[in-house]
Protein backbone atom coordinates (compact mmCIF):
# COMPACT_ATOMS: atom_id res chain seq x y z
CA UNK A 1 0.00 0.00 0.00
CA UNK A 2 1.19 3.17 -1.13
CA UNK A 3 -0.31 5.32 1.82
CA UNK A 4 0.44 3.89 4.64
CA UNK A 5 -2.20 3.92 7.58
CA UNK A 6 -5.18 5.48 5.21
CA UNK A 7 -8.25 4.29 5.22
CA UNK A 8 -10.21 7.51 5.36
CA UNK A 9 -10.62 10.74 3.79
CA UNK A 10 -12.21 13.98 4.59
CA UNK A 11 -13.92 15.31 1.61
CA UNK A 12 -16.46 18.38 1.84
CA UNK A 13 -17.14 18.08 4.91
CA UNK A 14 -17.16 14.46 5.69
CA UNK A 15 -15.11 11.24 6.71
CA UNK A 16 -15.53 9.30 3.79
CA UNK A 17 -13.53 5.84 2.50
CA UNK A 18 -10.35 6.11 1.08
CA UNK A 19 -11.61 4.48 -1.83
CA UNK A 20 -14.46 6.77 -2.41
CA UNK A 21 -12.31 9.78 -2.50
CA UNK A 22 -12.31 10.20 -5.99
CA UNK A 23 -12.96 12.84 -9.22
CA UNK A 24 -13.89 13.35 -12.89
CA UNK A 25 -11.52 13.19 -14.86
CA UNK A 26 -12.87 16.64 -16.71
CA UNK A 27 -12.38 18.62 -13.31
CA UNK A 28 -10.86 21.51 -13.93
CA UNK A 29 -7.65 20.73 -11.68
CA UNK A 30 -6.70 17.75 -13.15
CA UNK A 31 -7.07 19.55 -16.72
CA UNK A 32 -5.27 22.65 -16.12
CA UNK A 33 -3.35 22.57 -12.78
CA UNK A 34 -6.23 24.75 -10.95
CA UNK A 35 -6.13 23.66 -6.97
CA UNK A 36 -3.90 24.93 -4.28
CA UNK A 37 -2.54 22.57 -1.35
CA UNK A 38 -0.59 21.91 1.89
CA UNK A 39 2.03 19.06 3.06
CA UNK A 40 1.77 19.13 7.16
CA UNK A 41 3.25 16.71 9.29
CA UNK A 42 2.12 15.16 12.66
CA UNK A 43 4.42 13.35 15.02
CA UNK A 44 4.08 11.02 17.84
CA UNK A 45 4.84 12.33 21.10
CA UNK A 46 4.22 11.09 25.02
CA UNK A 47 1.01 13.33 24.86
CA UNK A 48 -0.31 11.78 21.73
CA UNK A 49 -0.26 12.56 18.10
CA UNK A 50 0.40 16.80 17.64
CA UNK A 51 0.27 18.63 14.02
CA UNK A 52 3.50 20.86 13.84
CA UNK A 53 2.73 24.55 12.75
CA UNK A 54 -0.76 23.76 12.04
CA UNK A 55 -1.97 27.55 11.64
CA UNK A 56 0.68 28.72 9.86
CA UNK A 57 -0.07 26.04 7.02
CA UNK A 58 -3.96 26.60 7.51
CA UNK A 59 -2.70 30.43 6.66
CA UNK A 60 -0.49 29.51 3.86
CA UNK A 61 -3.62 27.45 2.45
CA UNK A 62 -5.67 30.78 2.53
CA UNK A 63 -3.12 32.60 1.10
CA UNK A 64 -2.36 30.36 -1.79
CA UNK A 65 -6.42 29.84 -2.25
CA UNK A 66 -7.05 33.98 -2.15
CA UNK A 67 -3.92 34.02 -5.04
CA UNK A 68 -6.17 31.83 -7.32
CA UNK A 69 -9.34 33.27 -6.24
CA UNK A 70 -10.71 30.75 -5.20
CA UNK A 71 -13.01 31.00 -2.53
CA UNK A 72 -12.79 28.00 0.23
CA UNK A 73 -15.94 27.03 1.24
CA UNK A 74 -15.34 26.57 4.95
CA UNK A 75 -13.28 28.98 7.74
CA UNK A 76 -10.28 28.42 8.86
CA UNK A 77 -11.11 27.09 12.13
CA UNK A 78 -12.88 24.21 10.10
CA UNK A 79 -10.11 23.41 7.90
CA UNK A 80 -8.04 22.78 11.25
CA UNK A 81 -10.29 20.92 12.62
CA UNK A 82 -10.69 18.92 9.78
CA UNK A 83 -6.95 17.80 9.71
CA UNK A 84 -7.25 16.90 13.74
CA UNK A 85 -10.09 14.93 12.35
CA UNK A 86 -8.45 13.09 9.74
CA UNK A 87 -5.14 11.87 11.78
CA UNK A 88 -7.84 10.64 14.80
CA UNK A 89 -10.27 8.83 11.77
CA UNK A 90 -6.79 6.78 10.26
CA UNK A 91 -5.85 6.07 14.02
CA UNK A 92 -2.79 7.35 12.82
CA UNK A 93 0.63 8.83 14.89
CA UNK A 94 3.69 9.91 13.00
CA UNK A 95 1.98 10.88 9.51
CA UNK A 96 2.15 13.65 6.89
CA UNK A 97 -1.38 15.22 6.46
CA UNK A 98 -2.65 16.80 2.68
CA UNK A 99 -4.94 19.54 2.44
CA UNK A 100 -6.32 20.21 -1.36
CA UNK A 101 -8.65 22.29 -3.01
CA UNK A 102 -9.36 22.34 -6.52
CA UNK A 103 -11.79 23.49 -9.07
CA UNK A 104 -13.79 20.41 -9.68
CA UNK A 105 -16.20 19.32 -12.98
CA UNK A 106 -18.20 22.36 -15.09
CA UNK A 107 -16.53 23.93 -17.37
CA UNK A 108 -13.09 23.12 -19.38
CA UNK A 109 -13.00 26.86 -20.38
CA UNK A 110 -9.39 28.24 -18.74
CA UNK A 111 -11.48 31.10 -16.87
CA UNK A 112 -13.79 28.25 -15.14
CA UNK A 113 -16.74 30.58 -13.81
CA UNK A 114 -18.80 27.18 -12.73
CA UNK A 115 -16.94 25.07 -11.25
CA UNK A 116 -17.47 24.22 -7.85
CA UNK A 117 -14.09 24.66 -5.12
CA UNK A 118 -13.84 20.83 -3.94
CA UNK A 119 -11.64 20.26 -0.46
CA UNK A 120 -10.33 17.15 0.43
CA UNK A 121 -7.86 16.40 3.83
CA UNK A 122 -6.04 13.01 3.52
CA UNK A 123 -2.96 11.59 5.60
CA UNK A 124 -0.27 8.77 5.65
CA UNK A 125 2.37 7.17 7.10
CA UNK A 126 5.04 8.80 5.08
CA UNK A 127 8.63 8.63 6.38
CA UNK A 128 11.73 10.14 5.65
CA UNK A 129 11.22 12.28 2.23
CA UNK A 130 14.69 12.15 1.51
CA UNK A 131 15.13 8.45 3.24
CA UNK A 132 18.80 7.62 4.76
CA UNK A 133 19.50 11.27 3.29
CA UNK A 134 17.91 12.43 6.20
CA UNK A 135 20.84 11.17 8.91
CA UNK A 136 23.38 10.11 5.78
CA UNK A 137 23.36 13.19 4.05
CA UNK A 138 21.27 13.53 0.52
CA UNK A 139 23.00 14.07 -3.25
CA UNK A 140 22.06 16.57 -5.27
CA UNK A 141 22.22 18.15 -8.77
CA UNK A 142 22.38 21.12 -10.05
CA UNK A 143 19.35 21.42 -12.33
CA UNK A 144 19.33 22.90 -16.08
CA UNK A 145 15.84 23.73 -15.48
CA UNK A 146 15.25 27.32 -13.78
CA UNK A 147 12.68 27.92 -11.28
CA UNK A 148 10.05 30.12 -12.49
CA UNK A 149 9.86 33.84 -11.48
CA UNK A 150 7.51 35.75 -9.41
CA UNK A 151 6.21 37.07 -12.56
CA UNK A 152 5.44 34.34 -14.33
CA UNK A 153 3.64 32.63 -10.95
CA UNK A 154 2.75 33.27 -7.63
CA UNK A 155 6.01 31.57 -6.41
CA UNK A 156 4.63 31.85 -2.29
CA UNK A 157 1.77 29.92 -3.49
CA UNK A 158 1.43 26.40 -3.14
CA UNK A 159 -0.41 25.36 -5.77
CA UNK A 160 -0.63 22.34 -8.17
CA UNK A 161 0.16 23.16 -11.30
CA UNK A 162 3.34 24.83 -10.40
CA UNK A 163 4.76 21.16 -9.26
CA UNK A 164 5.03 20.51 -12.48
CA UNK A 165 8.81 22.87 -12.62
CA UNK A 166 9.32 20.51 -9.59
CA UNK A 167 8.68 17.13 -11.18
CA UNK A 168 10.51 17.70 -13.95
CA UNK A 169 13.85 19.11 -12.08
CA UNK A 170 13.92 15.64 -9.48
CA UNK A 171 13.17 13.25 -12.20
CA UNK A 172 16.12 14.60 -14.25
CA UNK A 173 18.16 14.11 -10.35
CA UNK A 174 16.90 10.85 -10.44
CA UNK A 175 17.72 9.81 -13.64
CA UNK A 176 21.18 11.01 -13.17
CA UNK A 177 21.67 9.35 -9.93
CA UNK A 178 21.04 11.69 -7.25
CA UNK A 179 18.12 12.54 -4.45
CA UNK A 180 17.10 15.91 -4.89
CA UNK A 181 17.53 18.59 -7.73
CA UNK A 182 18.67 22.47 -6.58
CA UNK A 183 16.97 25.23 -9.07
CA UNK A 184 18.57 28.68 -9.97
CA UNK A 185 16.13 31.18 -10.46
CA UNK A 186 15.59 33.60 -13.69
CA UNK A 187 18.73 35.58 -13.01
CA UNK A 188 21.33 32.75 -11.91
CA UNK A 189 20.95 33.00 -8.21
CA UNK A 190 19.77 29.85 -6.01
CA UNK A 191 16.11 29.31 -5.76
CA UNK A 192 15.61 26.02 -4.02
CA UNK A 193 15.44 22.40 -3.85
CA UNK A 194 12.12 20.62 -5.85
CA UNK A 195 10.51 20.55 -2.44
CA UNK A 196 12.59 21.95 -0.36
CA UNK A 197 14.42 25.49 0.69
CA UNK A 198 18.23 25.78 0.93
CA UNK A 199 20.51 26.97 3.87
CA UNK A 200 24.26 27.49 3.28
CA UNK A 201 26.43 27.37 6.70
CA UNK A 202 29.25 29.92 5.38
CA UNK A 203 31.68 31.13 8.21
CA UNK A 204 29.57 29.42 10.85
CA UNK A 205 26.54 32.22 9.68
CA UNK A 206 23.58 30.28 8.93
CA UNK A 207 22.55 31.99 5.38
CA UNK A 208 19.11 31.23 3.36
CA UNK A 209 17.02 33.14 1.10
CA UNK A 210 13.97 35.26 1.31
CA UNK A 211 10.62 35.62 0.17
CA UNK A 212 11.90 38.07 -2.81
CA UNK A 213 13.51 34.81 -4.26
CA UNK A 214 12.12 32.72 -6.47
CA UNK A 215 11.05 29.94 -3.31
CA UNK A 216 8.04 29.00 -1.42
CA UNK A 217 8.28 30.91 1.65
CA UNK A 218 8.85 27.35 4.22
CA UNK A 219 7.51 27.27 7.03
CA UNK A 220 10.12 24.78 8.47
CA UNK A 221 12.60 27.21 6.91
CA UNK A 222 11.16 30.10 9.54
CA UNK A 223 11.62 27.54 12.35
CA UNK A 224 15.00 26.52 11.60
CA UNK A 225 16.11 30.02 11.30
CA UNK A 226 14.13 30.86 14.79
CA UNK A 227 16.02 27.64 16.24
CA UNK A 228 19.33 28.98 14.71
CA UNK A 229 18.36 32.79 16.40
CA UNK A 230 17.60 30.86 19.69
CA UNK A 231 20.74 28.72 19.57
CA UNK A 232 22.60 32.22 19.57
CA UNK A 233 23.95 31.52 15.80
CA UNK A 234 24.30 33.83 13.14
CA UNK A 235 21.75 34.44 10.33
CA UNK A 236 21.67 35.98 7.50
CA UNK A 237 18.71 36.18 4.99
CA UNK A 238 20.01 37.37 1.05
CA UNK A 239 20.49 36.19 -2.07
CA UNK A 240 22.98 33.53 -2.62
CA UNK A 241 24.76 32.84 -5.58
CA UNK A 242 25.38 28.94 -7.20
CA UNK A 243 29.35 28.93 -6.26
CA UNK A 244 28.96 29.93 -2.95
CA UNK A 245 27.76 25.87 -2.39
CA UNK A 246 31.24 24.86 -2.81
CA UNK A 247 32.76 27.89 -0.72
CA UNK A 248 30.29 26.39 2.39
CA UNK A 249 31.33 24.67 5.19
CA UNK A 250 27.72 23.09 5.01
CA UNK A 251 24.33 22.96 2.88
CA UNK A 252 21.26 21.79 3.74
CA UNK A 253 17.32 21.48 2.92
CA UNK A 254 14.28 22.46 4.88
CA UNK A 255 10.79 21.25 4.29
CA UNK A 256 7.62 19.91 5.99
CA UNK A 257 8.77 16.57 4.14
CA UNK A 258 12.45 16.56 4.69
CA UNK A 259 12.88 18.37 7.70
CA UNK A 260 16.37 19.00 8.36
CA UNK A 261 18.37 17.01 5.93
CA UNK A 262 21.87 17.68 4.79
CA UNK A 263 23.19 17.88 1.19
CA UNK A 264 26.97 16.27 0.88
CA UNK A 265 26.79 15.96 -2.57
CA UNK A 266 26.55 18.24 -5.63
CA UNK A 267 26.68 17.49 -9.30
CA UNK A 268 28.67 14.12 -7.63
CA UNK A 269 31.05 15.86 -5.78
CA UNK A 270 31.32 15.66 -1.78
CA UNK A 271 30.07 18.97 0.08
CA UNK A 272 31.66 19.45 3.40
CA UNK A 273 33.88 17.03 2.90
CA UNK A 274 30.83 14.39 2.36
CA UNK A 275 29.61 14.46 5.42
CA UNK A 276 26.57 16.04 7.32
CA UNK A 277 28.11 19.28 8.72
CA UNK A 278 28.11 19.95 12.94
CA UNK A 279 26.14 22.96 12.61
CA UNK A 280 23.50 20.83 10.41
CA UNK A 281 23.29 18.35 12.60
CA UNK A 282 22.56 20.88 15.91
CA UNK A 283 20.21 22.27 14.08
CA UNK A 284 18.76 18.93 12.86
CA UNK A 285 18.55 17.52 16.51
CA UNK A 286 16.78 20.67 17.89
CA UNK A 287 14.20 20.46 15.10
CA UNK A 288 13.35 17.00 15.67
CA UNK A 289 13.30 17.19 19.37
CA UNK A 290 10.90 20.45 18.90
CA UNK A 291 8.51 18.74 16.33
CA UNK A 292 8.43 15.84 18.89
CA UNK A 293 7.27 17.63 21.93
CA UNK A 294 10.83 17.39 23.48
CA UNK A 295 11.52 21.00 24.03
CA UNK A 296 9.31 22.93 26.01
CA UNK A 297 10.29 26.14 24.35
CA UNK A 298 8.79 25.12 21.07
CA UNK A 299 5.47 23.95 22.58
CA UNK A 300 3.44 26.44 21.25
CA UNK A 301 4.16 24.53 17.79
CA UNK A 302 2.42 22.34 18.44
CA UNK A 303 -1.52 21.39 18.06
CA UNK A 304 -2.79 18.16 19.93
CA UNK A 305 -4.60 16.18 18.03
N1 LIG B 1 9.87 24.88 -1.45
C1 LIG B 1 9.04 24.06 -2.12
C2 LIG B 1 8.97 24.17 -3.60
C3 LIG B 1 8.25 23.14 -1.42
O1 LIG B 1 7.41 22.32 -2.07
C4 LIG B 1 8.35 23.07 -0.02
C5 LIG B 1 7.51 22.07 0.74
N2 LIG B 1 6.26 22.60 1.10
C6 LIG B 1 9.23 23.94 0.64
C7 LIG B 1 9.98 24.83 -0.11
C8 LIG B 1 9.35 23.93 2.13
O2 LIG B 1 8.22 24.49 2.72
P1 LIG B 1 7.72 24.03 4.16
O3 LIG B 1 8.89 24.10 5.07
O4 LIG B 1 6.66 24.99 4.50
O5 LIG B 1 7.23 22.64 4.00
Amino acid sequence: MAFQGATKVWKDGRIIPWADATLHVSSHGLNYGTGVFEGIRCYATDHGPAIFRLDAHVERFFRSAGVYEMDLPYTRAEITDACREVVRANGLGDCYIRPIAYLGSGSLSVFAKDCPVEVAIFAWAWGAYLGAGLHGGSKVLLSKWRKFDSGMMPTWAKACGQYINSALAVREALKQGCDEAILLDQHGNLAEGSGENLFLVKQDKIITNGEDAAILPGITLASVLEIAQDLGLATEVRTMRPEEIFESEEVFFTGTAAEVTPVTELDHKPLSGGQPGAVTLRLQKVFLEAVRGKNAKYAGWLTAV
